[in-house]
């Protein structure tokens, strides 16, 4: 079967087989990965060798904490304001798909919000570019990848503002200078393993500054003290993302999927620019690597198709 989802998304058929023999058996434990304590000897093992993975694919340094949560990418939407806007200070989000109008609606419960820039009046058909950043902004939202129409960006803005990332669908598919960023989050589902676990990467000196109460499971601070361990996390999808992530690093890291993904983005763009009935409708150089769109060209075609 061919599975085009953008998430959940195919896994590779070795992590699927190996997934399937530690719900009988991890590792020759006599228990199931599905029944074993989030706080037994395995699962730290697992969790430890999930961050070096990250840290390592990534190049992840001790400036950032790795956090392992639940609630979708959907719910670092409100977290990362609440955790890192103060309530008289100014977040800055640039808006280029339904995602990035999300995050942007959720943020706006708890500092201020100004939309820099959105590509929306063009059905979001590009990334919008030169956007003049406030050096005062507590942070700068950005969505790498529009899972839905099909832009990415290819490089991010130089400013010293740091930047959070909604990275849920291109997350290890191409090299990144983690000093950018002050907070990346992704669900694991599109590039990583199952649904049900949120990777959060986030700069530890930017937490513990909005004097706002904040309940202990949202609280980053609480998290990184407690090593993703203050209650049962996801122990099935960051089993599975360990081993995708281990297989990833077999098949050369982040450098060598950044140049899959362009053989496999550049044949399907091409039969798309060149196939006399369907169309692109992205700036060409906004098109994102992860997703291909089209569109009919006569919109006739569209429901018979
Ligand atoms: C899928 C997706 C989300 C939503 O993720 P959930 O884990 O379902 O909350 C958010 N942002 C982007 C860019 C996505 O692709």
């Amino acid at each position: 079967m061919h599975n085009f989802s953008s998430g959940p998304a195919i896994l590779p058929k070795t992590v699927m087989q190996q997934a399937a023999a530690a719900c009988i058996d991890l590792d020759d434990s006599g228990l199931s990965i599905l029944e074993i304590s989030h706080r037994s000897k395995a699962f730290t093992a697992v969790m430890e060798e999930t961050e070096a993975l990250l840290r390592e694919l990534i190049g992840i340094s001790d400036h950032h904490a790795v956090l392992f949560l639940s609630g979708g990418a959907s719910s670092q939407f409100f977290m990362a304001p609440m955790n890192l806007l103060p309530a008289n200070a100014t977040a800055c989000y640039i808006d280029t798909g339904v995602w990035s109008a999300k995050a942007i609606k959720e943020a706006q419960l708890f500092g201020n919000v100004e939309v820099l820039a959105s590509s929306k009046a063009a059905n979001y058909t590009y990334i919008p570019k030169q956007v003049e950043i406030p050096s005062d902004a507590t942070y700068l939202h950005l969505t790498s990848n529009n899972t839905i129409y099909g832009t990415q960006y290819r490089s991010f803005p130089m400013t010293n503002v740091p930047i959070v990332c909604d990275m849920s669908s291109d997350i290890l598919s191409y090299p990144i200078d983690i000093e950018q960023f002050g907070l990346i989050y992704a669900g694991a589902q599109k590039n990583m393993g199952p649904a049900g676990m949120t990777l959060v990467i986030v700069r530890k000196d930017l937490l513990g500054k909005t004097e706002r109460a904040i309940p202990s499971m949202l609280d980053y601070r609480l998290h990184i003290a407690n090593g993703s361990l203050y209650n049962t996390g996801p122990v099935f999808p960051i089993y599975v993302t360990m081993l995708t992530l281990r297989w990833l690093k077999g098949q050369g890291g982040v450098t060598e999927m950044q140049q899959r993904n362009q053989v496999k983005a550049d044949l399907i763009y091409q039969e798309i620019d060149a196939n006399p009935l369907f169309e692109c409708p992205n700036a060409t150089e906004d098109r994102s690597v992860m997703n291909a769109v089209f569109v009919a060209k006569n919109a006739a075609h569209e429901k018979p198709f």
